[in-house]
């Protein structure tokens, strides 16, 4: 694993940015896996600012809220259009549909997808808990897309984008941690005092289902992005 400490979030979207776009201009990287949340915001700033032309390429989300329409301001997919589509699309973007009514047929859908389009650079955030996508912990690191129950303590630190904890999603589709794990390059981003420790167990610590970004020790090309805050636990 190869860490970068960077100074703050705003450092981390340009150092994320850059190795992406080398990639990019060396045709090495034709499809991007692509994350939600706070932590990627400043990356797609960098994206958006860029002079740098996606409409070639292929963008595959790791999850999407079940129930939520993908015009629904609460759903990643309308988050992606607002952050990165929007001014800068892609020949074509995929994300899990909240409302398909066939839930296993869905998860079927997304595998056929991701297969048939290998991820080059795969973007994650990670949770407080070392959840990667909605991969929450005893997540099987054999997993493909599946429907999942998100933890107490996902639907708390997610009710801050939403009116009341109530209006949380309680059940979200997730790209499997055998798909995470099969994309060329991995970038980790985590940023904040409250990521330390899962930052600490993904990458001091043992590689288990306990954790699911530990599994990233097991992979030969992932690098992670950390501020100060995030890295405070580091050994080294
Ligand atoms: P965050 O979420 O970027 O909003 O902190 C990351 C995650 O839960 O994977």
């Amino acid at each position: 694993m190869k860490i970068i400490r960077v100074k703050n979030q705003q450092e981390g979207g340009v150092v994320s940015f850059k190795m992406i776009k080398e990639n990019i201009e060396n045709k090495k990287a034709d499809t991007l896996g692509l994350a939600t949340g706070s932590t990627p915001e400043t990356l797609y700033q960098e994206m958006v600012k860029s002079d740098l032309d996606f409409s070639h390429m292929t963008s595959i989300n790791l999850d999407e809220y079940v129930g939520l329409a993908a015009t629904d301001p609460q759903s990643y997919h309308y988050f992606m259009e607002k952050h990165l589509f929007e001014e800068k699309p892609f020949k074509e973007s995929f994300l899990p549909d909240g409302l398909a009514k066939d839930g296993k047929a869905e998860c079927e859908r997304y595998d056929e997808i991701i297969n048939t389009h290998p991820v080059d650079i795969q973007i994650l955030g990670i949770g407080e808990n070392g959840h990667i996508g909605f991969n929450e912990p005893g997540s099987s690191f054999e997993g493909t897309t599946s429907v999942v129950d998100l933890t107490e303590s996902t639907i708390e630190a997610n009710s801050r984008n939403f009116d009341n904890i109530e209006d949380v999603p309680t059940k979200a589709y997730s790209m499997g941690i055998r798909s995470i794990m099969q994309a060329k390059k991995i970038i980790l981003l985590a940023y904040g005092p409250k990521k330390a420790q899962a930052i600490l167990d993904t990458i001091e610590g043992p590689v288990t289902e306990d954790v699911p970004a530990s599994v990233l020790q097991n992979h030969s090309d992932v690098t992670i992005i950390v501020d100060e805050e995030a890295s405070r636990l580091l050994s080294k």
